[in-house]
């Protein structure tokens, strides 16, 4: 598979060209200058005013914003939000063994389980090398607490939905995790309400990168 990069067309730089050179200027005037229909130029026009190169006022026409690529593919990360790619939360009581999470983790297909005690709040964080750690020793795992080998509060890093993803993102590099629980704080404690990986940031990036 080869990596494709996605670029603006010849057509859509003539625009952003003609734009600059004569903006405000009416959809009709740049198609004019193209030789072509204002129809055919309506998909370009959008993407380019989608995407932040050009602005369009009513009865005006088009001006360029004079953004650059990097400028607005910067705006455009910093208006993501950690509610637009979480993921549902996988929990685990605080009582259950090792083996039960170990199972847990398999059939949920996820790295990362979030504890949480009776009254269903934030208690812990159980990674896959906390199960693996805990399995090499002599131990019984079916007899063996989960809450001997979890981290737990306050040592907890964790976000919430209204949370820009690029500051998530920074916390996983800068606390070498691979998740984080996005919790509503309640009176006594954190509700788990979703869940963001390290897959999720992946997701944004690609998101990003195809406009
Ligand atoms: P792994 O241990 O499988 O490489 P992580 O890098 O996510 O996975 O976890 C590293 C350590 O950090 C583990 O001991 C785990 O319990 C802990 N940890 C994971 N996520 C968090 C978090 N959000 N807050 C605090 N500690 C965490």
């Amino acid at each position: 598979m080869v990596v494709r990069k996605i670029e603006l067309t010849k057509r859509q730089e003539t625009i952003i060209q003609i734009v600059k050179d004569n903006g405000p200027i009416t959809g009709e005037n740049i198609a004019e200058q193209l030789n072509l229909t204002r129809a055919t130029l309506r998909p370009d026009l959008s993407i380019l005013t989608m995407a932040g190169y050009l602005d369009a006022r009513p009865r005006v026409g088009y001006f360029y914003t004079g953004k650059s690529g990097t400028q607005l593919l910067t705006e455009n990360l910093q208006k993501i939000r950690v509610r637009d790619y979480n993921s549902i939360p996988v929990l685990v009581k605080e009582n259950v063994s090792v083996y039960d999470a170990i199972c847990t983790m398999f059939l949920e297909d996820v790295g990362t389980l979030f504890v949480v005690d009776q009254n269903s709040l934030l208690v812990g964080v159980l990674s896959r090398k906390d199960l693996l750690r805990a399995s090499i020793g002599k131990q019984e795992l079916t007899a063996l607490p989960i809450n001997i080998i979890m981290t737990r509060m306050p040592n907890i890093t964790m976000c919430e939905m209204d949370d820009n993803l690029i500051d998530v993102a920074k916390l996983l590099i800068d606390k070498q995790i691979d998740a984080l629980p996005i919790v509503r704080p309640s009176e006594n404690g954190y509700e788990v309400i979703g869940r963001i990986t390290k897959t999720n940031i992946t997701k944004a990036f690609v998101a990003l990168g195809n406009g």
